[in-house]
C-alpha cells in the first residue's frame, strides 16, 4: 500500500499541475543543490525570429537566405522555422535541396546545386574546421553580447553568411531564478548554443553557472560532472537533446511542452509548462519532507 502522507503529497502535487512519475525523486527534490536549465524552450519562448544577417565576398543577402532556407527544409529546429519564415517575409525563392541530413547540436546539411551547403552554430564550425571570416566574426560576437544565436551558412567548405536570431527570456525565468535562490538552491544553464549568447541570458537572469556549446550527446556528462562534486542535482529540460541529462539527473524535470522523450526521462512533468513551478515543487517536497518527521 501507498503510505497516506505520500498518497496525499501526490494529490497535492497534481493540483499544482505537476505529474510524479517517481515519488522517491519528488522526496529527494527537498535537497537539491542545483537545479540546472535548459536554455532554449525552456528559460526562453524558443521562438526566434532572423533580426539581422551579414555576407562576404558579394554574396546576395537573399541568395544567402535562400540557400539557407533550402537547407534548413527539412529540419524541425525552431532555428528552421526562423529561417523558412524569413525568407518568406522577403519573398525569395528557395532553390531545390537533397541530401537533407540533421546534425544533432550542430545543423543541418544539404546538396544544393550541386555544393554541400550547412547552416548550423559554432559547434558546426568546430566540426568542419572551418574557420571564419573576420566580418563574421565581428558580426556574431555583437549578435552574442545581445544574447542572439547567431548560424552561419556553409557553402563548398567556405563560410559565405550569417544570421542573428533574437529569441525571448520568459518573464517566468526571472522568478523562478529568485525562488530557487530564497530556497538556497544553486541555478545552472545548459545548452548547445554559443558561450556570447548563454553568458548573456544567464546575466540577465542572475543565474549562478553557466555550461555552453554542449553537445547532446554530452548534456548528460555535465550532470554527472556535478554530481561527481557531491552535489544532488535537478535537471530540467523540454527537447530529446535533454533526456539523456533528465534521466541522469537526481530529479528529471520536464516542462509540459516538451517532447515525449523529454516527459518519458523525467521524474516530474509539469503540466503548466511554468518555469515557475520548479521552485514551488521543491517548497512541496520540503513542506512533504517536514510532514513526515
Ligand atoms: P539547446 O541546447 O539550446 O536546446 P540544440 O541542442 O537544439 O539547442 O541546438 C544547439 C545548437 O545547434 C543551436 O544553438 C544551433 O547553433 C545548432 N543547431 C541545431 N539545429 C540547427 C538547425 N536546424 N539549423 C541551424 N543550427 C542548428
Ligand atoms: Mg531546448
Amino acid at each position: 500500500a501507498i503510505p497516506l502522507v505520500v498518497a496525499i503529497n501526490t494529490s497535492l502535487a497534481a493540483r499544482n499541475g505537476m505529474l510524479v512519475r517517481d515519488r522517491i525523486a519528488m522526496e529527494r527534490a527537498r535537497n537539491l543543490d542545483t537545479i540546472i536549465f535548459d536554455k532554449t524552450g525552456t528559460l526562453t519562448e524558443g521562438e526566434h525570429g532572423v533580426v539581422a544577417s551579414v555576407t562576404v565576398g558579394g554574396v546576395d543577402e537573399n541568395e544567402a537566405l535562400a540557400l539557407a532556407a533550402a537547407v534548413e527544409g527539412d529540419s524541425e529546429h525552431m532555428i528552421a522555422r526562423a529561417i523558412r519564415e524569413a525568407a518568406d517575409d522577403r519573398g525569395v525563392e528557395t532553390p531545390a535541396s537533397d541530401g537533407f541530413e540533421a546534425m544533432k547540436g550542430r545543423g543541418v546539411r544539404a546538396v544544393v546545386d550541386g555544393n554541400e551547403v550547412f547552416v548550423g552554430g559554432p559547434n558546426l564550425l568546430t566540426h568542419l574546421d572551418s574557420a571564419v571570416p573576420s566580418d563574421l566574426q565581428t558580426f556574431a560576437e555583437e549578435a552574442g553580447e545581445n544574447a542572439q544565436t547567431v548560424v552561419y551558412l556553409v557553402r563548398a567548405g567556405e563560410p559565405i553568411a550569417a544570421f542573428a536570431m533574437a529569441d525571448v527570456i520568459r518573464g517566468e525565468s526571472y522568478q523562478v531564478v529568485d525562488a530557487l535562490h530564497d530556497l538556497e538552491v544553486e541555478v545552472a544553464m545548459l545548452t548547445g548554443d554559443s558561450q556570447d549568447v548563454a553568458n548573456a541570458v544567464a546575466t540577465e537572469l542572475g543565474i549562478d553557472t553557466v555550461f555552453a556549446e554542449v553537445l547532446p550527446e554530452d548534456k548528460d556528462v555535465t550532470v554527472q560532472e556535478l554530481q561527481d562534486q557531491g552535489k544532488l542535482v535537478g535537471m530540467v529540460g523540454d527537447g530529446v537533446n535533454d533526456a539523456p541529462a533528465l534521466t541522469r539527473a537526481d530529479v528529471g524535470i520536464a516542462i509540459g511542452s516538451g517532447t515525449d522523450v523529454a516527459v518519458q526521462s523525467a521524474d516530474v512533468i509539469l503540466v503548466q509548462n511554468n518555469p515557475v513551478d520548479v521552485a514551488r515543487l521543491v517548497t512541496l517536497s520540503k513542506a512533504s519532507y517536514r510532514k513526515m518527521q
